[in-house]
């Protein structure tokens, strides 16, 4: 994910084991075949792959450390040749596992995306598996404990930027193929593997790119290896993502800016009036304000304060805002920022009253809100709080769409059970603060397939931050999952057309 360079890591840890959420119904069905989740594997079978994975375990972080050295910033301004490097090396590696038909390809300015695939016996369904190749800038690298882009090993982790996000994910799907591939070709189970070359950098064509391919890359089911498990020995299904509006609102006073000593008094200043009326957005407790606007159920796992102080750098003594669980707050309520604010500088400040301000505002949506009734009611209350004495005008913006994934159906079982034969734990299901814009798109142009969001990161893996690491131990489980997930995929209904 790229979109809320802050928010990858969010998924914290729960401060309390036993307030992880009980199994979903019917998640009881691990061993044996399945009619409604697919033959899932005995506890013989999870040995045996686990073993296996031991086996090959060394090369698959080889493998990854010999990604982590190409540099592959799809961001505008970076030399492209190392994107398209790593799509090569990506496009190696899938045929190396066995995937028969491997491409590198992109639509208009798009970075270079691989697409491997192995299609499915007539009448059996297809996992698409996306991860994607490109990576965060590093910021100063002198900040970092080691360079970037040389992999190091320290102990249980693997430092380097893209270890994690994504190019864990990446090799999670090559390792899952490595393990379970030869059985899938005999089973006639179709996998897909879509790597994409643009993400970190907002995935700008990936909307033109999969309605281009529709055809390759149509599923029944789509694993996106690109969230956090909740902590070391926890995974967890990322079921919930928050969606996003917003909006530029401009207040004005004056026709023109004119002498503060002569004027002031009988007219605020622009900025006054821009504070009264941000300030209505919140009450006093720090929720928003706004009316009609949906709160989404507490999610089950709680975050410690604590960590959320830490994790967001809130100053020593100042309280939080809101009200409900940490995590409530995080995933499944509203919450606005103003994001910037069009105003002379301090340096440039001189003695006139300010006749126009703007500013950008940034509303986060939970899941069961409508992006357009949420537009609507935030333009609602600006209108209707405008301060006297002022003019109000806004300018409608983006609209993302949250997202809430279905927990009771065969794929959702299907990954419960793999999660927990790798895990030897129950996932428990986590929330996003953020958004994963390119979801959405992935939704509607495939409206029949399941979205399962699974993720290589824990909660010390910094995704683009300094210091990106993987749990090397964490990246076996998430590898064997996904070998059990792929194995199991044959018994899943066929959705799409
Ligand atoms: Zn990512």
């Amino acid at each position: 994910m790229s979109h809320e360079p802050a928010l990858e890591g969010d998924t914290a840890r729960p401060s309390d084991p036993s307030a992880a959420p009980e199994p979903a119904a019917g998640a009881d069905f691990a061993h044996g075949a399945d009619a409604a989740g697919g033959p899932v594997a005995t506890q013989e079978q999870v040995e045996g792959l686990r073993a296996r994975l031991e086996e090959i375990l060394p090369r698959s972080i080889e493998d990854l450390s010999a990604l982590v050295r190409i540099p592959s910033i799809a961001f505008p301004g970076y030399d492209r040749t190392p994107v398209h490097e790593s799509a090569e090396a990506v496009a190696a590696l899938l045929r190396d596992a066995g995937m028969p038909e491997v491409t590198i390809t992109h639509v208009d300015e798009g970075a270079p995306a691989v697409i491997a695939r192995r299609p499915a016996r007539e009448g059996l369904p297809t996992v698409l598996l996306y991860a994607h190749h490109d990576v965060q800038p590093t910021g100063d690298p002198q900040a970092w404990t080691t360079d970037p882009f040389t992999p190091a090993r320290e102990g249980d982790r693997l430092f380097g930027r893209g270890a994690a996000d994504d190019k864990a994910g990446v090799m999670a799907h090559v390792t899952a193929l490595r393990l379970v591939g030869e059985e899938l070709s005999e089973l006639g189970v179709g996998v897909t593997v879509f790597v994409e070359g643009e993400e970190e950098a907002g995935s700008p064509t990936f909307r033109r790119f999969i309605e281009a391919h529709r055809d390759q890359l149509e599923a029944d089911a789509i694993v996106v290896a690109d969230s956090a498990n909740w902590a070391v020995g926890t995974p967890a299904l990322t079921t919930s993502l928050r969606g996003v509006v917003d909006l530029t609102v401009t207040v004005r006073v004056l026709e023109r800016a004119v002498h503060s000593g002569m004027f002031g008094g009988p007219v605020l200043d622009a900025l006054t009036q821009m504070g009264r009326l941000v300030a209505t957005l919140h009450d006093e407790n720090g929720d928003v304000a706004v009316e009609g606007l949906v709160r989404a159920e507490a999610p089950a796992v709680e975050m410690p304060e604590a960590d959320y102080r830490r994790d967001a750098g809130i100053l020593e003594g100042q309280d939080l805002a809101g009200t409900g669980s940490i995590t409530s707050r995080l995933w499944s309520a509203p919450a606005l920022s103003v994001i910037g604010i069009d105003a002379p500088s301090v340096r440039d400040a001189s003695n006139t009253l300010v006749p126009a301000a703007r500013a950008k505002i940034s509303l986060r949506i939970p899941p069961g809100q409508d992006p357009q009734a949420a537009m609507d009611a935030l333009v609602a209350h600006l209108e209707s709080h405008a301060p006297r004495g002022a003019v109000v005008e806004i300018a409608r913006g983006e609209q993302g769409r949250p997202f809430l994934a279905p927990t009771d159906t065969p794929a959702m079982r299907l990954a419960r059970s793999a999660f927990r034969d790798a895990w030897g734990t129950d996932p428990v299901d986590t929330g996003l603060g953020g958004s994963i814009p390119f979801i959405a798109d992935l939704l509607e142009v495939f409206p029949g397939a399941e979205v399962l969001v699974t993720g290589v990161e824990d909660p010390d893996s910094r995704a683009h931050g300094v210091d990106e690491s993987l749990h090397l131990g964490e990246f076996a489980k998430v590898c064997l999952a996904e070998a059990l997930l792929l194995r199991g995929a044959a018994g899943l209904e066929r959705r799409r057309g």
